[in-house]
């Protein structure tokens, strides 16, 4: 099987990544040593192919580690990714190395990201040098050069520094890279949200056009639901390692039928829409993964919490068309879209 087998591009079943702090992996939550930090919490989802799943969530909810873990960045504790209905978390390292071509990254922050002590053309054209996919110097700069005017760079770019771009040049330069292979799937990890207002929405329109013009799929992360709103075709709720709400865009964003979705909802005026939703308030911060809390985990911020929120966690339960919700509310089937 392979990226062209039937079925949706990726697949994911019952994610679950923990980290030990004894172990530092977590740097800003090693004050008490020895804690587990329940950071992806038995996560499933597929991505169809030229799809785009948008995930959104709270800083600090597992977003960027779900991104990283359905890639193999972070080493999942258990369960399974599905590539292509190849099983990416089985693969040895040559095997994944290969598969990394079909699968790639664009991370937040464009300038962290970029070696700044290597020129463009040997950042953008790193990959192509780690698989052989150039067969001399010439091809290795004049694949760099067309993939680089393809992100809306010029040639001239190539011989310089990341220090000499702007924020929206270097996000631009990042891209590339993520490119350069040809992948058919790319993790977008708040690819934005570093930028200036003025410059978001041009990133946004590039990976618009790119994904059409190059037939990719994307799994977009971002706590921005305008961007979200933007993007996505079909949007997954993101609670403290947990997906709470999933389902077409139109229908999770229109018709929230989650009490933290609406939440974050009633957030954006701009897209709020008073008397079709119900103004859910979000009260406090998020709990540390390290103590999350027993039964929906979203119960110690939820003004609807009832005593059974407090004990038993609650199950994905259908609300419409793949459309679903965990929340006890909508399992009981009380209305919750005012
Ligand atoms: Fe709120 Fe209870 Fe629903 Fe959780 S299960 S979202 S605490 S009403």
């Amino acid at each position: 099987m392979g990226a062209h087998s039937p079925g949706p591009l990726v697949r994911v079943r019952n994610l679950v990544k923990h980290y030990d702090t004894r172990r530092g992996l977590f740097g800003r939550l090693t004050g008490r040593a020895g804690v587990l930090v329940k950071a992806l919490n038995d996560v499933s989802f597929d991505v169809g192919r030229g799809e785009t799943l948008g995930l959104i969530g709270e800083s600090g909810c597992g977003k960027s580690t779900l991104g990283r873990a359905v890639l193999r960045l972070h080493e999942p504790t258990s369960g399974r990714v599905e590539f292509g209905g190849e099983d990416v978390t089985a693969l040895d390292a040559d095997a994944l190395k290969e598969m990394r071509r079909k699968m790639q990254i664009i991370f937040q922050d464009p300038y962290a990201s970029l070696n700044p002590r290597r020129t463009v053309a040997e950042i953008v054209g790193l990959p192509l040098k780690l698989h052989g996919l150039a067969r001399n110097r010439r091809e290795l700069r004049d694949k760099t050069a067309a993939i680089v005017e393809n992100v809306g760079l010029k040639t001239a770019h190539l011989d310089r520094f990341p220090h000499q771009f702007s924020g929206g040049q270097r996000q631009r330069i990042g891209i590339a890279r993520a490119l350069i292979l040809n992948p058919d799937f790319i993790v977008c990890d708040e690819p934005v949200s570093a930028l200036d207002v003025s410059i978001q929405a041009q990133i946004v329109q590039l990976l618009s056009d790119l994904k059409r013009e190059m037939g990719l799929t994307y799994l977009f992360i971002s706590h921005d639901i305008a961007v979200i709103g933007y993007v996505s075709d079909r949007v997954a709720v993101m609670y403290l390692g947990e997906i709470v709400e999933m389902g077409p865009a139109e229908a999770v964003l229109e018709r929230a039928r989650h009490p933290y979705t609406q939440s974050l909802l009633s957030a954006v005026p701009e897209i709020d829409r008073p008397g079709r939703r119900r103004h859910v308030a979000l009260r406090g911060d998020l709990p540390s993964p390290l103590s999350p809390p027993p039964g929906c985990k979203f119960h110690t911020r939820c003004p609807l919490a009832t005593d059974i929120c407090r004990t038993v966690a609650p199950k994905p339960t259908a609300v419409g068309p793949d459309h679903t919700a965990a929340c006890h509310l909508v399992e009981n089937n009380v209305e919750l879209a005012s």
